[in-house]
Order: C-alpha cells, then structure tokens, then sequence
C-alpha cells in the first residue's frame, strides 16, 4: 500500500531500517493503521555487509519476516589483546549460524514484509513535524502525513527526536572508513584485527569480494589521511591477518561512516518514541546492532499497542531505562577495549579511560 498526498494514520514510523520495520510489523500484527516513511531513492547507499548472530533468526520468526537467502556466518576470528586470532563459533551458542547480512537487500526484505502485512509506506524527499492538538502533521514533498503517533527510527542522526528538543549525548568519535577489495579465498567468519590506532574488520561478500573497514577516531583519520585510498591500502598492507584476506591490496573508493556510540535524551515523550540508533547506539564491535534494532523496534510498537506511552511516569521510566542500558553498555566496552593493552596511543587511552 502507498501513502497519497493526504494519509491520515495511527502510527507514523520515520525510517525504514530494520527498527523501523520491527515497530512496523508488531504494530500490524496487532492491526494498527501504520505508515512507514523512507526517503526517496535508495535505502542507504553506504553499507554493504553487516554480521548478525543467530539470534536474529529468532526475532524475525517472531515477525513473520523473510529468513532465507543470506549467506552464513560461521562466528568471529579477531586478534585483540594479542598477535594471534582467536576464534568464536556460533557453534556453541546452539542456534545455528549467523548471517552476512547484505544491508541493501536485508531492509528491503523488510519492508517488503512490512507492505505485505498491509503497512504503508510513504516515499519522500522531505519531511517536516508540527504538533497541534495532541496529532502530528508531516507536510512532506508529496503533500501530508497526519498521524496519532509517531516513531523516530531515523538511525544515528535521530532526526525527528532531536527536532522535538532531545539531545544526543555522544560517547566518542568513531569512524568507519570502508573499501571493498577483491578476496584471496573462502571466509566463514568475521575477521577483528586491533591495529595501534584503531581497529580492522573484515567480512565476505558474494562474487569473492571482501569489505574491509578501519575504525578509528574522526580526528586520527583526518591526521593520517585514511579517507584516501592510497593512505587506507597504505594501512591495510601494514595489518598482519586483515590483509592476507584481500587478494592484491591497491587504492579503491573509500566510504566514511559515523559509527560513535550515543544515547538520545529523552528517548520518548508526548506522542512520539526512539527506536533502533536513533534511540542508542553502539560500537559496531559488538556486531548486535541489527538485533538490538529488531529488538527496540519489536518493544515500542508493544508498549505503542498497550497504549502505556500515553502516561508520562511510563514515559519516564523508558527513559531511564534506555540511559541504564547504555551505561551498562559503556562499562562493557571500557572492559573489552581494556583487554587490549599492546599500545597507549590515544586512540587505546581514550577508550581505556572512558
Ligand atoms: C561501520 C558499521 C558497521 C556495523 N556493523 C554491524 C554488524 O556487523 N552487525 C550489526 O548487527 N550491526 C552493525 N552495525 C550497526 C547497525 O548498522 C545498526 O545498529 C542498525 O542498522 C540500526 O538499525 P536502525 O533501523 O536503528 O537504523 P538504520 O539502519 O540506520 O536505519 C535508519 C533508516 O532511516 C532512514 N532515515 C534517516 N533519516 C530519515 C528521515 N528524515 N526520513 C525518513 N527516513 C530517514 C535511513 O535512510 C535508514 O534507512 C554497524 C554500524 C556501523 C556504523
């Protein structure tokens, strides 16, 4: 179903990614009128493959949502707090294998199983917010959204939260400057390699391609000049394991993407709630935002069908509680990147003291 130029809706979800498209599903599981608003063109042109743990199978079931056709992830092999690799299976964790989600083709999946269990969606160039007697309008470039309710799932930008006044509290700086290279054979698992001022990780796409992603600070790369090609293959042929993946290691396009870890404050208030990144997120070294997206989005279409957003202290107390997850989550990475103590450059002092 698609939006006209005058869509009246219950619920107006902001963002089409994977929390977007959980809030959406739940909420059309429970018959709610839904319209899911995604900027017009490609869903996200930047990414290319992201790892999810097996536990995503089991949201998606929840959902109704596609499970076939990704490849598989067999774990995690990284080289931190020490030279060698050190090898995680998901194995163990008896669910089977993860998946090489490719991003481009996983959102659409989504959204494509949002429309069939009959949520709109709405394509637009852009999109503005009022709020008038306890409704939102959205005039956008093809005419107007006017919703009870409306769900920020906007990514890490958290635009529609901030523009109702919260404020993102960022963790860090952290960058991903990506390239895509050819593979020198088979991967089954997600390579980590810490570096001295950062850290490397590598996945298999399909047609033998491997992407390959440093992370480091905003400032570290500017000064290093890893956003050039020529400076980033310059870097991948200095790392002992990620390189060895590629087939001949020369300059290729980069991509430079926000990857800090932030929390939105308020995460909710009168009429609206943050779902996915716009709500908090994480390093992308957990390789558990894509779960933790289905996850938040599958909570607050619950707590939107309950009907308990309507009261300020349950409003509150969602807060409070997505500000203890994240400082729950700070402590969890101030411990792993302690693990790591083979340099004290700034990049491994900032986060150890964190
Ligand atoms: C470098 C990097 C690597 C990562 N690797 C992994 C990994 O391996 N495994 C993993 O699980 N997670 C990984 N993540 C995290 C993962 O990408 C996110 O946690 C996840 O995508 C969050 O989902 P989301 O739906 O909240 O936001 P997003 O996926 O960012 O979706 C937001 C959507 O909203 C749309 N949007 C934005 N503004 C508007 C607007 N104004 N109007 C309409 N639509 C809008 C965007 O186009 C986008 O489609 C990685 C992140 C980074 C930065």
């Amino acid at each position: 179903m698609t939006a006209t130029s005058a869509t009246d809706t219950e619920v107006a979800v902001i963002g089409a990614g994977p929390a977007g498209a959980a809030t959406a599903l739940v909420l059309r599981q429970a018959g709610r009128d839904v319209t899911l608003v995604a900027p017009d063109g490609e869903l996200d042109g930047h990414r290319t493959v992201e790892s999810a743990p097996p536990a995503v199978h089991l949201l998606l079931d929840e959902l109704g949502a596609p499970t076939a056709g990704y490849a598989d992830c067999l774990g995690t092999a990284s080289a931190w707090g020490g030279p060698e690799l050190a090898y995680r299976d998901y194995l163990v964790d008896g669910l089977g294998n993860g998946w090489q989600l490719d991003r481009a083709r996983f959102d659409r999946s989504m959204l494509d199983a949002a429309g069939l269990a009959g949520a709109r969606l709405l394509r637009t160039r852009s999109l503005g917010a009022l709020r008038a007697d306890g409704r939102w309008s959205f005039p956008h470039s093809g005419g107007l959204l006017t919703a009870s309710f409306a769900v920020d799932a906007t990514g890490r930008k958290s635009t529609f939260g901030v523009g109702q006044g919260a404020r993102r509290q960022v963790a860090d700086h952290l960058v991903a400057v990506a390239a895509v290279h050819p593979r020198s054979g088979y991967l089954g698992h997600s390579v980590v390699e810490a570096v001295a001022h950062g850290w490397w990780y590598a996945a298999a796409l399909p047609d033998m391609r491997l992407q390959v992603v440093l992370l480091s600070d905003g400032d570290l790369v500017r000064r290093a000049g890893w956003a050039e090609p020529t400076a980033l293959a310059r870097a991948l042929r200095d790392t002992h394991h990620v390189g060895r993946l590629v087939d001949t290691i020369e300059p290729r396009p980069v991509t430079v993407r926000a990857a800090n870890s932030q929390v939105l404050t308020p995460c909710v208030g009168d009429g609206w709630i943050a779902v996915g990144d716009a709500a908090m997120a994480a390093d992308p070294l957990s390789s558990a935002g894509v779960l933790a997206a289905l996850r938040s989005g599958m909570t607050a279409g619950r707590a939107i069908v309950s009907g308990e957003l309507a009261d300020a202290a349950a409003r509150q107390d969602h807060d409070r509680c997505n500000r203890q997850r994240f400082a729950t989550y700070l402590r969890q990475r101030q411990y792993y990147y302690g693990l790591e103590q083979r340099w004290d450059t700034s990049f491994w002092l900032r986060r150890r003291s964190a």
